[in-house]
């Protein structure tokens, strides 16, 4: 763990305030473990700044006494990022006011450690919609949104967190502030420096503050369907989207053997369309009436019945009924734990090809592990898949513990033969920058360690995340 000096501790609490850090052991744990606790750090020093100039002051400090920062917001993040191994913990929690939000220029300016709820709050008092959305929402802050870049539900229409973003606010590693506020959806003024920051998981500097695109409020139609194969879910995304255009917002895979688990493990949980058949589908379609998006998804469903892609079909009658398809879908991670011993991957291939890699990657762990089950679900029509290799706790010669690494490897093998991405929304981290090292080619990594060098030649931000540098 880093050593603190005397004088970095007087000096980093005078510039804090009494408020503003803190060495209790109790606070320093929590922030040195993720919510599921899966990852155990460390750090002697919480800072918790309450304005940017507060921020800049730290950073600036901690550059010169060479002591390095691990910045955190909500903590959800599922890749051992924002968890400190050492480094003094920055959190951004007490920054989270809204700033200004512009009806008309459609968007919103927003600290960054405001939960993502603040921001949907505030679009949604101004009869706007921020539509990203994710199971972490209530947590989940801005800066560590834009910092992983994440994804969510609603990627399909509106991109990922770095497409809803228009300028950000950022403290550097020096301790300088760039103010990058911009509102603007056109300027064109050579290197767009904000994408810098999204996905850099903290390591080129301390997101402050971010304007965000705002939408059209629409309203949704949501579907539950029945399919026999994964190439019929595939088929059914098209036909789809050939119907109901940019509207579609969602469409999630959802494997049987899920919905079993979440019946299991919440037993007032209804299967809206009990079935033998082994994929459900979760389409979401929103347009700015409801009756409207309805009638386009009755549409294509039609169609995609008609040409045999859907079994059946269950359109929801209200926003409860919409609600409790969700919750299945949201609730299948906890409920996989409750089953067994689960290994997950967050991975991507393109959409078309996600068949093939499903046939080939299962095949291939059962090469290795016979007894392997699969719960492969998540964010088809982005080609994201969340997938898992699993075995009941009831298991009476359990075989998974332990084989993380072995497995993993016939997974990203398999995901680099389709051309796909070993992280698809959640990240790299300490979990799998050396992976990706191995596998990222080589000019990439160098542009990548150049930039870091360039901002943070004292590695002090977010050492060790991302790249080895
Ligand atoms: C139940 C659940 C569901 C989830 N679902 C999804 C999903 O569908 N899609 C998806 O993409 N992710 C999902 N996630 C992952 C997670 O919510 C994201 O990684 C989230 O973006 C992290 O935000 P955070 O504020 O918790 O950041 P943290 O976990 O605190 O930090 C994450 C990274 O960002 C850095 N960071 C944090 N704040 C700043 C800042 N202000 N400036 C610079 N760097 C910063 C940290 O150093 C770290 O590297 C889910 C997580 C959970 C627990």
């Amino acid at each position: 763990m880093t050593e603190l000096s005397p004088d970095f501790l007087t000096a980093a609490q005078n510039l804090l305030g009494p408020r503003g850090w803190s060495m209790a052991a109790e606070e320093l744990a929590k922030v040195s473990s993720p919510w599921r606790g899966t990852y155990k750090g460390e750090t002697p020093f919480l800072a918790k700044p309450a304005t940017t100039e507060e921020t800049a002051a730290l950073v600036r400090l901690c550059n010169e006494h060479g002591v390095a920062i691990t910045p955190q917001g909500g903590n959800t993040g599922l890749v051992d990022a924002g968890t400190p191994h050492g480094e003094i913990c920055v959190s951004m929690q007490r920054m989270n006011a809204v700033r200004a939000l512009d009806a008309f220029n459609n968007s919103l300016v927003i600290e960054a450690g405001a939960p993502l709820v603040v921001a949907q709050q505030a679009a949604d008092d101004a009869q706007r919609l921020f539509p990203l959305s994710l199971g972490s929402e209530g947590t989940a802050t801005i800066g560590g949104l834009i910092s992983t870049n994440a994804g969510g539900v609603a990627v399909l229409r509106y991109g990922m967190m770095r497409d809803l973003i228009l300028g950000l606010e950022v403290v550097l590693p020096n301790g300088d502030i760039w103010n990058g506020l911009s509102g603007l959806r056109k300027n064109n003024t050579g290197y767009d420096l904000k994408h810098l920051f999204a996905g850099a998981e903290g390591t080129l500097g301390i997101i402050t503050a971010a304007t965000l695109k705002l939408f059209p409020k629409v309203q949704r139609a949501s579907a539950w369907v029945t399919c026999t194969t994964a190439s019929d879910v595939v088929k059914l995304l098209a036909m789809v989207r050939d119907h109901a255009g940019d509207t579609v917002t969602s469409f999630e895979i959802i494997p049987a053997n899920a919905v079993a688990m979440v019946q299991a493990d919440v037993p007032d949980t209804r299967d809206p369309l009990p079935s033998d058949l082994p994929w459900r589908v979760l389409i979401e379609v929103s347009m700015s009436r409801a009756e409207h998006a309805r009638d386009v998804l009755e549409g294509a469903l039609a169609s995609a019945y008609e040409s045999e892609l859907v079994q059946d079909a269950v359109i929801a009658e209200s926003v409860a009924q919409a609600e409790s398809f969700w919750h299945i879908r949201e609730t299948i991670p906890l409920s996989k734990r409750a089953y067994g011993t689960a290994l997950n991957q967050d991975i991507s291939v393109p959409v078309s090809r996600i068949p093939e890699f499903i046939d080939a990657c299962n095949a291939a762990v059962l090469e290795k592990v016979p007894s392997a089950e699969f719960v492969i679900f998540g964010h088809v029509g982005d080609g994201n898949l969340h997938y898992s290799v699993c075995e009941p706790a009831s298991a009476k010669r359990p075989v998974l513990r332990g084989q993380d690494e072995a497995i993993f490897r016939i997974i990203y093998d398999q995901v680099m033969s389709f051309d796909g991405s070993i992280s698809a929304e959640h990240g790299v981290g300490r979990l799998k920058r050396d992976e990706l090292e191995r596998i990222r080619p080589k000019a990439a990594t160098e542009m990548m360690r150049a930039i870091k060098h360039a901002l943070d030649p004292n590695k002090i931000m977010n050492p060790g995340r991302v790249i080895n540098s």
